[in-house]
């Protein structure tokens, strides 16, 4: 057997500190998972998360060049904790979650804000305004095995220096062992997946020319040009 066309390459994400890489087979993003106030809210508040997907050749390496997409006069930033699964499992536990992560990192999930708008009004799918091409920054990844399983931290993404997102991972509705849990009620969950979990809140448009520099603390990094 040959392929008739040369096979694609396999998508893959940087080790921190290394010359390894980690394969991608799915991106999994969660939809919205952060509210500005959930301490002042009860448990009783809590809906079920969402999850959509980005192709794996959407990823793009911290230090790269964004290209402004096509078809859109509105793109957003949206800083994420991003899980990476080494080990597959259907039905997961909350419980038993976390021993199915590699490691962790830090991506931006840009979003043809205008495009997804128009998708919600006109009840079609968010594919156009998520799964673009280059749409998923992405920085090095550290194995749990070095910085453990990060539950709280600063996480931020400014514009030029100017901070435009400032939260802490602690303000997840969904935390990570419950994020992989309720995937994994939709989806096997496999290695090689990457799952964004969710942005939290000073989302906001870009322009050809910004710099989006963004952290998370214990995780590390990530600077991308908009071009
Ligand atoms: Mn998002």
């Amino acid at each position: 057997m040959s392929f008739v066309i040369p096979a694609p390459p396999t998508a893959s994400v940087e080790i921190a500190g290394t010359d390894d890489r980690f394969p991608v087979r799915r991106i999994y993003c969660i939809g919205r998972n952060y509210l500005a106030h959930i301490r002042e809210l009860g448990n009783d508040e809590r809906k079920p998360p969402f999850f959509f997907q980005k192709p794996a050749d959407a990823l793009l390496p911290s230090g790269g060049d964004f290209p402004y997409p096509p078809q859109s006069n509105d793109v957003h930033h949206e800083i994420e904790l991003v899980v990476a699964i080494a080990k597959g499992g259907k039905n997961i536990a909350a419980a038993d979650a976390l021993n199915h992560v590699y490691g962790y990192s830090l991506g931006i999930d840009m979003t043809r804000r205008d495009q997804q708008n128009k998708a919600k009004k006109d009840g079609k799918p968010w594919e156009a305004a998520k799964g673009f091409d280059h749409s998923a920054p992405i920085s090095s990844i550290h194995p749990a095995s070095d910085i453990g399983h990060p539950a709280k931290g600063r996480i931020w993404l400014a514009v030029n220096g100017d901070i435009r997102q400032d939260s802490d991972l602690d303000l997840q509705i969904w935390n990570v062992q419950e994020g992989i849990s309720h995937l994994s009620k939709l989806y096997e969950v496999m290695p090689g997946d990457l799952i964004y979990t969710g942005t939290p809140d000073g989302v906001g448009p870009v322009v050809t020319g910004d710099v989006m520099t963004g952290g998370i603390d214990g995780i590390g990094e990530i600077e991308i040009k908009v071009v």
